[in-house]
């Protein structure tokens, strides 16, 4: 197989930007009885991929993981240009775990000359992200399904941090009969619970600090659901309420939604999904939190 570099150690992965080859490998084992394990990113690796990246070497034979910033997913005012990229860093992250494979494709591999069909997505990415950022989830949609096809794997990672992303992904997976099963795996935090992003890195020590409100505001509706509120506009006020005096301003959506529907609830049952996205500073977060589920 050719590939763009060798293995630097013994047990860490193989690079490689040859997607035929990878898949001729990766059927093969297939055959074999292996099962084989994809953890799609975009890169700038932190410990909530590599939790990802572990629970498919718990679960798989082989792990898969794949680096491409998709410029699809991006609208025009977006980060696409200065979106983190640290391959070298990611590479020696990945060393330390127990990928088998990285698969990190040239734009132009993934998107040739003329290229012009894309995923219409399912209902779930109408309302929150699908809002607020137009083309958003076509781009997604469209990057994961040709990772599918490139990446013959049985099981696929994905972060609860990007919920509706996940909701997505299993409805165009449910709706299109793609033979890949959907894992999701908790969102990994930093100690005072900001949820860990590659844009965290954007984020001065100002804003740093004041990022942490967006968690507090979900922790904020999981008390309120505990103690028994289940008035969606009490929770809502109460969590815009903890962004408000932290200083956050610019608040795209505070929600409390159906989990599988996404569909705003009131009351309240346990079970429901909140979901926050706001812009610290330039930078926009998201986190999201089921309430009433311990
Ligand atoms: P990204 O590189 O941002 O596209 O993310 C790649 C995958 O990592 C997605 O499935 C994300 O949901 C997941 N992910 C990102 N941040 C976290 C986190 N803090 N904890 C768990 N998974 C995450």
């Amino acid at each position: 197989m050719t590939s763009s570099a060798s293995r630097g150690r013994p047990d860490s992965p193989r690079v490689v930007t040859d997607s035929a080859a990878l898949s001729q490998v990766l059927r093969k084992a297939r055959t074999g009885g292996k099962v084989i394990g994809l953890v799609p990113t975009m890169g700038a690796l932190h410990a909530g991929h590599l939790s990802l990246v572990r629970a498919s070497v718990a679960a798989c034979d082989l792990t898969v993981v794949t680096i491409f910033v998709n410029p699809t997913q991006f609208g025009p005012n977006e980060d696409f240009a200065r979106y983190p990229r640290t391959l070298e860093a990611d590479l020696r992250m990945l060393g330390r775990e127990q990928a088998d494979f990285v698969f990190a494709p040239a734009a132009d591999q993934i998107y040739q000359p003329g290229f012009s069909t894309y995923i219409e997505p399912p209902d779930v990415a109408q309302p929150l992200e699908g809002r607020c950022r137009p083309g958003h989830f076509r781009g997604v949609a469209t990057i994961v399904l040709k990772l599918f096809h490139l990446i013959p794997a049985d099981i696929a990672f994905f972060g609860q941090k990007d919920y509706q992303q996940v909701r997505v992904i299993q409805a165009m997976v449910a709706d299109l009969d793609v033979p890949i099963r959907v894992v999701i795996c908790p969102t990994v935090r930093e100690p005072d619970g900001l949820a860990m992003s590659s844009r965290n890195r954007y984020l001065n020590a100002t804003e740093r600090r004041q990022a942490v409100a967006i968690s507090r505001s979900l922790a904020r509706a999981e008390e309120l659901v505990r103690d028994g509120e289940r008035c969606a506009a009490t929770i809502h006020s109460a969590m815009c309420a903890v962004l408000t005096s932290a200083g956050i301003e610019r608040v795209d959506y505070v929600a409390l939604v159906d989990p599988l529907t996404l569909t705003d609830v009131d009351p309240v049952p346990d079970g429901t999904m909140a979901l926050v996205a706001a812009f610290v500073g330039g930078t926009r977060l998201i986190d999201n939190r089921q309430l009433g589920k311990g």
